[in-house]
């Protein structure tokens, strides 16, 4: 080994949290890079579209295979379903062939020019989960094309010693066969934090930094590294300081974790002996396991949009109620919140190419839209009411911008349930009904609104976003996303009063409510409930449980005479730093 090797120190996205150090095993699935292009005579078309078929085939029962010898209670199986089902698509698998057919080409060439394509589309897509979404087809199409091309492929589940993974892209399929005895972490070079790949990192709780674009440059098979998950950095060949300095916040983190996992499932109970719901966000139907884990409450956020995504069709009422029924009973008797469709804006459906809109954010969006196609609305609508007659659901409106608007959906949820009546399907209308308050005149108009609903949420994403006018994706502006700034204080406090007023209760479930040190600020206005990333239910739990809600009132009159977000932060930290936990929150 090469012993003058200089530390180097590579920073990418937090993927999974956690600390790990040891050697790097390079995982070096041959990529197909070049690929010719050449002419197909009409005899041989069929032969060539029987070649593409039997390797797509061949890919798929690789795929099963993998599926198969997964373990039942993977919670990460649908995404190998997915994969399955891209592996069919329409707009991959029959646009190849229809390419082939059409241009007389090669099959490796027509698939390589359907997935640039695909990938163009997602490219257009604001929102950082969907545009990952293209991750997923370029995963398959590569598992095709190795097969087609006769490449060698990786078997991570052949590796037999203790190792950290490095690898340009990790597939869905290929993280499902990772041994936990003997991979302690990986990092790869593309994906994002809603990557596939990433979400299947948290779920086997291992450490993962993804997008670190040199990794497979800088490192090589056996050099020492370090993948601190909870920072997104990586340390090659670190120095004997660094070592140690790492080994100790790993342990710090390891006892860290311990304990905030023993505690999850103790209620949080202020000191002074209210008790607050804790809830979490979910986007898939699978992450209600972890959820119940980290000792959730109950369903705050459940993101339906996720059902509609990569697929050329609507889903149906009959799916929709299947997905959620499974979500209400495992979480029954907690509260499941099922908010109704919110597409557009950043999160553009790959099935509506007539949705192109100059300024997606202020567009056709969320209620907008569900209002506009009365059917989309409808089949979710009776889904949601008949999931209800099994167990505790509550529904939550998007974007609710205006009183008509907040009319109109609840006299669609009537006409649903009419509808579900005269079917002689079973249903439960006795539901709560929420708005969520997300546009600064929702917040002007709370009390008419609130006349009309059992609950508000409030989405801070949007409505910082609405508010300040800050584009919520826009990495320019990213430093005035500010929570804490005053405009957003007193709106919050405007809605909660007119909660308390009239008598509904306030929830609130965008990224603020997950974030530790606006706890105070928050319990002082009197939210109701919080709903968050599942994972840092436990933590937020925590911060609760040290705080007196008397005395977060009166910080909240100290708050409000504040005239930046700056001091309002140093605010905080002076009359509460020390119950945060610096290991997480520092840096
Ligand atoms: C929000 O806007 O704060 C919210 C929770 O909704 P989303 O992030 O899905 O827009
Ligand atoms: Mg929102």
């Amino acid at each position: 080994m090469d012993t003058d090797r200089q530390e180097i120190i590579i920073k990418g996205i937090n993927a999974s949290p956690g600390i790990c150090i040891g050697k790097a095993y390079l995982v070096d699935s041959e990529g197909v890079e070049v690929i010719e292009k050449y002419r197909i005579e009409a005899n041989d078309l069929s032969k060539e579209i029987k070649r593409f078929k039997a390797a797509v085939k061949k890919a798929k029962d690789e795929l099963r295979k993998i599926v198969e010898q997964s373990p039942e209670e993977l919670q990460h199986a649908h995404i190998l379903e997915t994969h399955m089902a891209l592996l069919k698509d329409k707009m991959l698998y029959g646009r190849t062939i229809e390419t082939v057919k059409h241009e007389s080409v090669n099959a490796e060439w027509a698939l390589k020019k359907v997935v640039s394509n695909l990938i163009e589309v997602f490219q257009t897509m604001t929102d950082p989960y969907l545009k990952e979404r293209s991750t997923d087809v370029v995963q398959v199409a590569d598992s095709i094309m190795q097969n087609l091309v006769g490449a060698k492929k990786v078997n991570i589940a052949a590796i037999d010693k203790r190792v950290i993974l490095v690898a340009r892209d990790l597939s869905p399929a290929e993280t499902s066969q990772i041994n936990l005895e003997r991979v302690m972490g990986f990092i790869t070079d593309h994906g994002g934090k809603a990557s596939h790949t990433g979400i299947i990192a948290r779920s086997l709780e291992i450490p993962a930094v993804v997008g670190l674009q040199t990794a497979m440059a800088s490192i090589r098979s056996d050099d020492l590294i370090i993948v601190d998950g909870n920072r997104g950095t990586v340390i090659i060949e670190p120095t004997e300081e660094t070592l140690v300095k790492y080994e100790e916040r790993k342990i710090d983190y390891e006892e860290y974790k311990a304990v905030i996992t023993r505690e999850s499932k103790i209620p949080a109970e202020s000191e002074d002996g209210i008790r607050f719901a804790v809830m979490g966000n979910i986007e898939l139907p699978e992450e209600v396991f972890a959820l119940l884990n980290y000792g959730g409450d109950g369903i705050g956020l459940y993101r339906t949009e996720f059902q509609y995504f990569n697929r050329p069709e609507f889903p149906g009422e009959d799916e929709l109620f299947d997905k959620y029924k499974d979500v209400v009973e495992v979480m029954d008797p907690k509260p499941v919140t099922i908010r109704t469709l919110d597409i557009n804006g950043d999160k553009a459906l790959t099935n509506q190419f007539d949705s192109e809109e100059t300024n997606p954010a202020l567009g056709l969006r969320a209620i907008r839209y569900c209002l506009k196609k009365p059917q989309v609305f409808i089949d979710q609508l009776r889904a949601i009411l008949r999931a209800a007659a099994f167990g505790n659901v509550r529904i939550l409106f998007p974007m609710i911008s205006t009183y008509f608007e907040i009319c109109e959906a609840n006299r669609m949820l009537d006409e649903a349930a009419k509808s579900l009546e005269k079917d002689g399907l079973p249903y439960n209308r006795d539901i709560e009904v929420g708005a969520m308050i997300e546009v600064p005149s929702a917040v002007i108009m709370a009390d008419v609104i609130a006349d009309n609903v059992d609950y508000f949420s409030i989405g801070t994403n949007d409505l910082i976003q609405y508010s300040l006018a800050i584009d919520r994706g826009n990495e320019q502006v990213a430093h005035l996303f500010q929570p804490l700034d005053p405009a957003i204080i007193r709106m919050l406090k405007h809605v909660a009063d007119v909660a308390r007023e009239k008598d509904i209760k306030i929830f609130m479930c965008g990224e603020m409510a997950g974030t530790p040190h606006h706890i105070p600020l928050l319990l002082g206005l009197g939210m109701d409930e919080l709903s968050m990333n599942p994972q840092t239910i436990p933590d937020i739990k925590r911060v609760i449980r040290s705080l007196k809600v008397e005395d977060t009132r009166s910080f909240l009159e100290e708050v409000l005479k504040q005239t930046t977000a700056r001091d309002t932060f140093e605010l905080i930290k002076d009359a509460y730093g020390g119950i945060f936990s610096e290991q997480l929150y520092s840096e």
